[in-house]
């Protein structure tokens, strides 16, 4: 629930969730406090990552951050020092959870301050102080606003919603894995995020401080892997895995590598759009041991990707990993052909291939976010054939119920005269392809 209690100028959220850097075992996990990353690869011009040009080889000790980032900074956390700043569990020990701080950096509208003192969504609140940099103070509907702070939106349940709509949890043969396609898993390693997205898919579980990454629980979901020979490739989600430390992940994925059959492992994060700080070099030299190993960032708009996620992404791309991306469509956020086209053209030059667009799934309370199938295929029309081929992804509905994800695309086949199909291509000329009847 995100609920506050009391007066606005004191209380917090009542789910009193925090890093999960629980010790596994006799396994010893000291804290990683990892020192601020001074050895970035350099300066990065303010702006977005198309403004990224020769500075990019002087050297400061910190990367200086966009120019809105530094504004913010100065206003709200102007006592943070640079290594701070930059210290991944910095941004997590100080993210921004309280109705006074967010009444403080934000002029909220209404319906955010009803939600913010109402409760009664699923989903806590949290935001890392990186992240609220790139929200307007002013406007209510900046895309990025709107995927993070709440609104009385997400208490209305509309037809076909549901908690589990994909119906994960009749799938999970232990707690926190989902074995719902022969040879793959998805292994929820922990409820934690370091920001929440108001659209999660897994809102029921997420922040909830239920699935905690002990060694019990991890241990039963990795002997249900190893005693399942038809699993060859393992999805470690959650919530999000790097905000484990570099100790509990290195212990997973060795477990992992250690069944013969885990041929595959990948790792879902929004790190690099949220607390691109997070991409250490600590924290690659640990991932590049356990190829191949594949990760899928989320990203939903163009405003994520500034030069300190580009940072974190390079480092990702420079360990070996390869990159896709997972994009919600989201009414009023990216539902524009405009607004996909320069978020899909950004992850490319981010080295980030766009992979799925996915729509919105319904979800208790997200009625507000999602738009027509449609309005979906509208925008993988205006990007096929407009654009290069590797920037388009695949628009997909993930079936509720456990259906699994269902390919859409526009209909470019317009019909068939004699042994010929007749086929539109993206500027809607008809061309004739050889195609015998079969009898
Ligand atoms: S990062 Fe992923 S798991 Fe976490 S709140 Fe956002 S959508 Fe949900």
């Amino acid at each position: 629930m995100t609920k506050f209690d009391g007066d606005s100028a004191s209380v917090t959220l009542s789910v009193e969730e925090e890093p999960p850097d629980v010790p596994l075992g006799s396994l010893s996990f000291l804290p990683v406090l990892t020192p601020a990353d001074g050895t970035a690869v350099g300066r990065v011009s303010a702006g977005r990552i198309g403004s990224v040009g020769p500075s990019l080889f002087s050297p400061p000790r910190y990367p200086r951050g966009n120019p809105q980032t530094r504004a913010f900074r100065k206003a709200f956390f102007a006592q943070a020092t640079d290594q701070e700043w930059n210290d991944w569990r910095w941004q997590l020990r100080n993210r921004i959870r309280k109705l006074s701080q967010l009444e403080q950096m934000l002029v909220l509208s209404d319906e955010e301050r009803a939600a913010l003192t109402e409760g009664g969504s699923m989903l806590p609140v949290g935001v890392t102080p990186y992240y609220m940099s790139l929200i307007s103070r002013d406007d209510p509907n900046q895309p990025l606003r709107r995927t993070v702070i709440p609104t009385t939106k997400e208490f209305h349940r509309s037809h076909g919603e549901a908690d589990d709509p994909l119906g994960e949890d009749g799938h999970s043969p232990v707690p926190g894995l989902v074995h719902r396609y022969p040879d793959r898993v998805l292994l929820l390693v922990l409820d934690f995020c370091s920001t929440y997205c108001r659209y999660c898919t897994r809102s029921r579980v997420v922040g909830h401080g239920e699935l905690i990454p002990n060694e019990s629980r991890l241990n039963k979901a990795l002997e249900y892997i190893a005693q399942t020979p038809a699993i060859r490739d393992v999805l470690l989600s959650g919530g999000d895995p790097l905000a484990m430390s570099e100790e509990r992940l290195d212990w997973i994925l060795t477990r992992l590598r250690e069944i013969p059959h885990v041929e595959f492992v990948r790792i879902g994060t929004k790190m690099p759009a949220v607390l691109p700080q997070r991409i250490t070099p600590q924290l690659c030299r640990v991932l590049r041991k356990f190829h191949p190993l594949w990760m899928s960032l989320h990203f939903v708009h163009p405003d994520e990707c500034t030069p300190e996620s580009q940072r974190a992404c390079a480092r990702l791309a420079d360990a070996g990993i390869p990159l896709g991306s997972q994009t919600v469509l989201l009414k009023g956020v990216n539902d524009n052909v405009p607004t996909m086209k320069e978020l899909v053209h950004r992850l490319l030059m981010m080295r980030v291939r766009p992979y799925y667009l996915y729509q919105c799934d319904p979800i208790s309370g997200s009625s507000h976010f999602r738009t027509s199938v449609a309005k979906g295929l509208e925008i993988i029309e205006g990007l096929r054939g407009h654009t290069t081929g590797y920037a388009v992804p695949n628009y997909v509905i993930d079936a509720p119920g456990g259906g699994g994800k269902i390919p859409l695309q526009p209909n470019y086949v317009v019909g068939r005269d004699g042994d010929d199909l007749l086929l539109r291509n993206y500027e809607g000329k008809v061309f004739r392809y050889p195609d015998p009847v079969v009898s």
